[in-house]
């Protein structure tokens, strides 16, 4: 990291990140948010508005991380702040049934078919997490089949092989998972039937549920090919498994109702987080009724949360949900066309050899020639380039996610201007990329 020279510094943000050190390990709440992939201080962030965010420095940066999805119509978006506000002004949480949580269930079971019914948590992690015990409670087996690459937060039995910051930091397995949590999961390669339809051979009976990411975007982006999922479904059905698509990043981000929107395939239990929150912590799984009907207080699969369906949280998401039309998504797709475009053209235009993958409105850049269908060939990437692309762009004022491994958002407030503000970083930011040298990283 030493040779990597970064084109300015960050005073207010270096002393928070200090000061934060000393309080916090490795001064961050949330590892990919202290740029070691990319290397130099991470930037503390005090406002946002619409696409943009404002650092601790004065620094305006074009933001295309959107708190990492959920901030689908910008920073500060006038309806969900009033929202908020409103929630806020009656109380902040009463431990008890609310009718918010109801109206947000409501909406998302009336966006999505197999979405008979929904549990409201707080994070993705608590989705995924209860919704493993709820298969495993349902079908009475304790295996699981998950993809390399893919994330679902950091429950001890999906940690294996997961992408995001685990894939960013190429952590092997995480010290703290004991052998038993992890040795009922199966990890797989992604996209790979085969695989799957073996594994359930070589454990009859075995194995309570198949999780993956919907299209996964947590080793950058890497759509399903084409009868995966349906694929993934049948094997499910076939072996009298459970098939949970991890909506939390796709779900209400991609369509109206996310990626089963566009694929079609029904799983039994999905997972949801992010979007749905509208920036606040909210998440939920849910799905078939005869599944969900095994949850306590209904059944006898225990789950709860003190904080499950706060109100300032379900107003939140509920606004934001309301304001998520067909128009919203039809914004959100042009933008990700028009900013993934223009990336496209910079780096090419410089030489450098890259794959821009898309799924809907989300897309990565990969720094390799090859199409990418998995973890494995996501790795060999030269990630050095993407380092040196990164702190161009950040340095000319917009704010990628700082791995090479996540996928980049946009929302329906990046407009025009926001946009040309992308346009013109661009080819300084893929010049740097062509010049990276992988010892400079
Ligand atoms: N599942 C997926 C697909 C995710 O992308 C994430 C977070 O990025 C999670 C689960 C975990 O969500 P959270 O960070 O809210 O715990």
């Amino acid at each position: 990291m030493a040779s990597v020279s970064y084109p300015y510094e960050a005073p207010v943000s270096q002393t928070l990140f200090d000061r934060a050190s000393v309080v916090t390990p490795g001064g961050v709440n949330s590892p990919v948010r202290a740029f070691r992939a990319v290397g130099g201080t991470p930037r503390f962030m005090v406002s946002g508005s619409g696409p943009y965010l404002t650092d601790a420095d004065g620094r305006e940066y074009v933001d295309l991380v959107c708190s990492w999805g959920p901030m689908i119509l910008g920073h500060s978006h006038p309806e969900v702040i009033a929202a908020v506000q409103a929630a806020v002004a009656r109380g902040t949480s009463f431990g008890t049934p609310g009718e918010g949580e109801v109206a947000l269930a409501e909406e998302m079971v009336a966006r999505i078919e197999p979405l008979e019914q929904v549990r409201l948590v707080s994070s993705g992690t608590e989705a995924t997490m209860s919704a493993i015990r709820l298969a495993r409670g349902f079908t009475g087996r304790t295996k699981v089949i998950k993809f390399a690459g893919c994330y679902h937060g950091h429950v001890d039995a999906l940690l294996a092989a997961a992408g995001s910051g685990v894939a960013t930091f190429g952590l092997p397995d995480t010290p703290g998972v004991t052998g038993a949590q992890a040795g009922d999961t199966i990890v797989l390669p992604y996209n790979d039937l085969e695989a799957v339809h073996a594994a359930f051979h070589a454990h009859p009976g075995e194995i309570a549920c198949v999780i993956t990411e919907a299209s996964p975007g947590n080793m950058g982006v890497v759509p399903p090919l084409p009868g995966f999922n349906a694929g993934l479904k049948a094997a499910c059905a076939q072996n009298g498994a459970l098939f949970i698509s991890d909506e939390v990043m796709t779900g209400f981000r991609v369509s109206r109702a996310g990626w089963y929107g566009i694929d079609g395939v029904k799983p039994d239990l999905m997972t949801f987080g992010k979007v749905m929150g509208g920036g606040f912590p909210a998440a939920a799984f849910g799905g078939r009724a005869d599944v969900m009907a095994h949850l306590a207080p209904a059944g006898p699969v225990y789950q709860a949360g003190t904080l499950s369906g706060n109100p300032i949280a379900t107003a939140a998401g509920l606004a934001q949900l309301r304001l998520l039309d067909e128009a919203a998504y039809e914004r959100v797709d042009a933008v990700s066309a028009e900013i993934s475009g223009l990336v496209g053209e910079a780096l090419t235009k410089e030489g450098v050899a890259h794959r821009l993958q898309t799924a809907s409105n989300m897309f990565s850049v990969f720094f390799t020639e090859a199409t990418v269908t998995n973890y494995d060939e996501a790795k060999k990437q030269e990630a050095f380039r993407f380092n040196a692309f990164f702190h161009s762009m950040l340095s000319q004022g917009v704010y990628l996610p700082p791995s090479a491994f996540e996928s980049w958002f946009v929302s329906t407030a990046h407009d025009a201007a926001a946009i040309e503000r992308v346009a013109a970083a661009l080819p300084a930011a893929a010049r740097a990329a062509a010049g990276a040298t992988e010892e400079g990283k």
